[in-house]
């Protein structure tokens, strides 16, 4: 199901997600040459509603097209099919951030094995970094995540913001599957279809492609917001969700202004909506295991309260995209003083 190309088809730089499907009949890697080698991957539209990392590499070729561009860039255009309804992904289509070498959930689906194909020859040809690029629905400044603290990873992420997430990843994403490999980061610019958040991205991009190397020395934990990922919530399936009251009521009505808090670091008992259900919550750590009774309280009131003080990212007032992916992501500030930053900041690992 994958498409191989050299060059851009004619056309690529002008036309908007929903329309490449005119243009590529799927997922489409293409390979253009730079003035440097290994090549830098970035890969856009991985989900089919995301755009801004579309038309940040739209801009990036467009402002190098006379003069050539100074790293070789292998480009992923993802979920074709799902950019052309508007969607994160189909019903029915896994998730293509979720289907890398590593996933369990989606082995052995021909999506899954296309990204295989494309993991492989890029992993082969040389790799200089790995880029992905989001949007997501709720209000979250721009952020990068790596899935460890390594000062490469983290001085790639610095081109991009100073608020980085460390999040060892979920199983199945581009990130965690280039993380061995080279530099690898996964930006989050915001919402879709504004230019300022593009704008960002492309900058983002184009740094990548003019950086010559990696500095040999670590970061300055004072140039970056480092926050570790705590756990990841879902509404538990089969529980009815809004935001704000509704007639006839649902099993959670979440606050009408949840995104609010993202980004922000908020303490114990922390009101996030209302219930009637005793546990609508799901909460996992990174490897998977169920924290929900130590991150959320549902007490004789019907108040779904933090039970820990922690920052969410990604609270979305989306309710697909709360179905599809998930309610948030807790994390906590990680300090210069933390032993694995210490030792990642110091080393240069
Ligand atoms: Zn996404």
């Amino acid at each position: 199901m994958l498409t191989l190309l050299d060059a851009l088809p004619d056309g690529f730089l002008a036309t908007p997600a929903p329309d490449l499907h005119r243009l590529l009949p799927g997922p489409t890697l293409i390979e253009l040459r730079g003035r440097r080698a290994p090549a830098l991957f970035v890969s856009v539209l991985l989900h089919g509603n995301e755009d801004s990392g579309l038309a940040a590499v739209q801009q990036v070729l467009r402002e190098h097209a006379a003069h050539g561009l100074p790293r070789a860039l292998t480009l992923l255009v993802g979920n074709v099919a799902a950019a052309r309804e508007g969607l994160r992904r189909l019903d029915g289509q896994p998730d293509y951030n979720r289907i890398w070498p590593g996933t369990t959930a989606h082995a052995g689906t021909p999506e899954a094995a296309a990204m295989a194909q494309v993991h492989r020859r890029v992993v082969e040809r040389g790799l200089f970094a790995a880029i992905d690029i989001h949007n997501n629905t709720g209000l979250n400044p721009h952020y990068a995540v790596v899935c460890r603290p390594q000062a490469q990873a983290l001085h790639l992420a610095r081109l991009f913001s100073r608020t980085v997430v460390w999040f060892r990843g979920l199983a199945g994403t581009q990130t965690a599957s280039f993380a061995e490999f080279a530099p690898a980061v996964a930006v989050e610019c915001g919402k879709a279809g504004h230019a300022a958040n593009a704008e960002a991205a492309a900058r983002f991009i184009g740094a990548a492609l003019h950086l010559a190397d990696f500095p040999a020395h670590g970061v300055n934990p004072h140039d970056v917001d480092l926050y570790h990922s705590l756990a990841v919530v879902r509404v538990r399936e089969g529980v009815s969700f809004g935001y704000g009251a509704a007639q006839p009521p649902r099993q959670v009505s979440f606050d009408p202004q949840l995104d609010h808090m993202n980004f922000r670091e908020l303490p114990a008992g922390t009101v996030f909506g209302t219930t009637r259900h005793p546990r609508p919550l799901d909460v996992r750590d990174e490897y998977g295991g169920d924290v929900t009774d130590a991150c959320f309280d549902t007490g004789a009131d019907g108040q779904l309260r933090l039970k820990r003080a922690a920052m969410p990212a990604m609270l979305s007032l989306d309710e697909r995209v709360v179905r599809q992916d998930c309610l948030c992501y807790l994390m906590e500030r990680v300090g210069a003083d933390t032993p694995a930053l210490h030792t990642a900041l110091a080393h240069n690992a």
